[in-house]
């Protein structure tokens, strides 16, 4: 079935769902796709509801970005090897929170020539007579295999990950391998010999070809290395990135800082509409494959620096250098105090914030709004259908004096009950009707708002003149929305 048959049967899909059926055989056991039976538009309310309810506090949130076929969109996939008591080899993903294997045939957000290519490994080994590794007694050979492929190059990289370095009869594997798939461009051997959870170890050698891919986005080349970190789903990043850049507003005169830069993509892509960027990233691979797509793209105007963010931004703010805008994209864990207080000092007109997780943005947005910036755009983006996870860009600014402040709320962690805080007249009149059975005006809450120093609009229910007579909350009432202000932590 193609991917777009799939999708229009998402919806009945989801019906075959409740009957006890799911789209994925393995739905359930390997943990990945949570919301994979949902019907595409209900994934995507779920997370602009989500991003909603985190980022309420700090601005308005536009509509998601969704894709038209949400399936086989990962250009990263990896299967780990292992056997059967009876010897038979299987591959998949480990079962979540355990080392059990859960073998997969296909997945449906996998790029399907990877998921191929992965089946006919698993037949080579047979053939070959090659052991796959024991993650208990440390014997064997064959641990996993990562691929990528480029979304507009075709390209193709296999990277094969041993126990140990030496895999037998290599060049006839090789020639095997690629007589199945003349599309992989190239093949890496990866050695990790190490008990533990990282798939890649340190050692690497090319087996045939360039040892990288190279794909295309938004209109620039980049070189991938197997350990570089790119964006898994090349068509939303191209939207992305769009975005980000647009929000920016360059006008060929800034200078430019691109934090956690990965392997260059924003800076490069941004440097065309800057005077100047200045790129930084922690891991000494991405760098490396930064300068080379620098290179590759004949692009002067963008330095890198092979550093942590945080680290690199302090040295830029205690020596006066400044910025104009600001682009980040920090791993899920979000940002750091030292990189966001070192951004206040450089005091750059814009941030664009990338994220990958809405709880940590709404943790750094806080630090950010409380410290002179506020939130002017929130775009989601659905980097991840059928999983929960989901991309954000957020646009933020110096605050001017004229921008209405915030009030602080103060609270320790920014978590699903801060959403609450802000409850609206008809969820405090529900409140009071559920939990003590009596009906309460608008009058009425506004009223007792007012008692408990809660803001409420100037105008807002006072009367209209003098002498107009306007009924009084009774106790009784004014105790069950004293009640509800409590539940709601508005009080
Ligand atoms: N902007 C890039 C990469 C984003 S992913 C892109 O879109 O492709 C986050 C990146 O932050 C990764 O490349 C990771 O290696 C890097 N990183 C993680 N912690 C870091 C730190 N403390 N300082 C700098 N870079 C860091």
């Amino acid at each position: 079935m193609t991917s777009e048959k799939k999708f229009k049967n998402n919806k009945k899909n989801y019906k075959a769902k409740s009957a006890g059926k799911s789209l994925c055989p393995v739905h359930g056991k390997c943990g990945g796709c949570q919301l994979l039976d949902m019907p595409y538009e209900q994934q995507l309310k779920k997370k602009q509801t989500q991003v909603a309810k985190l980022l309420k506090p700090y601005c308005q949130v536009e509509k998601i970005i969704g894709m038209d076929d949400p399936f086989h969109y990962r250009n990263k996939v990896h299967a780990v090897f292992g056997h059967k008591k009876d010897g038979t080899v299987i591959s998949g993903i480990y079962q979540e929170g355990t080392h059990f294997i859960v073998p997969v045939d296909e997945c449906l957000i996998e790029d399907q020539r990877a998921d191929a290519i992965i089946r006919d490994i698993r037949g080579l080994l047979k053939s070959f007579k090659i052991k796959t590794y024991n993650e208990d007694t440390g014997y064997g050979l064959f641990r996993h295999v990562l691929i990528r492929t480029g979304y507009h190059s075709g390209q193709i990289m296999v990277v094969l990950v041993l126990g140990s370095p030496i895999l037998p009869s290599k060049n006839n594997f090789v020639k095997a391998l690629r007589k199945l798939h003349p599309e992989i461009t190239t093949i890496v051997l990866n050695v990790n010999g190490q008990k533990t959870s990282m798939i890649l170890g340190e050692k690497e050698t090319v087996l045939y070809g360039k040892g990288y891919i190279e794909d295309e986005l938004c209109g620039k080349t980049f070189r991938i290395s197997s350990k570089s970190f790119y964006q898994v789903n090349p068509v939303q990043t191209e939207k992305l990135y769009g975005k980000a850049i647009e929000l920016a507003g360059l006008t060929g005169k800034e200078r430019v800082i691109d934090a956690y830069c990965g392997i260059g993509t924003i800076g490069l892509i941004a440097s065309d509409k800057a005077k100047e960027v200045i790129s930084v990233e922690l891991n000494s691979d991405a760098v490396r494959d930064a300068i080379a797509n620098a290179k590759r793209n004949g692009i002067k105007n963008v330095r890198f620096y092979n550093n942590d963010a945080g680290v690199f931004m302090r040295q830029m703010a205690d020596a006066g250098e400044s910025a104009d805008v600001v682009f980040m994209d920090p791993p899920r864990s979000g940002s750091d105090e030292k990189f966001l207080s070192s951004v206040i000092t450089l005091h750059p007109k814009k941030i664009v914030y990338v994220s990958c997780d809405p709880t940590t943005l709404a943790r750094d947005l806080k630090y950010l709004t409380k410290h002179g910036y506020k939130a002017r755009r929130v775009i989601p983006v659905d980097m991840f259908p059928a999983t929960e996870h989901c991309e954000t860009v957020v646009l933020l600014s110096q605050q001017k004096p004229d921008d209405t402040i915030e009030i602080d709320l103060d609270l320790d962690e920014l978590d699903a009950t801060s959403a609450e805080l802000k409850a609206t007249y008809q969820e405090i009149k529900d409140y009071v009707l559920k939990e003590f059975g009596l009906k309460v005006s608008n009058l009425y809450i506004s009223q007792v708002k007012r008692k408990c120093g809660i803001e409420v609009g100037e105008n807002y229910n006072l009367p209209k003149s003098e002498n107009a007579r306007v009924p009084q909350c009774p106790k009784e009432k004014e105790e069950a929305i004293k009640a509800a202000l409590k539940y709601f932590a508005m009080i």
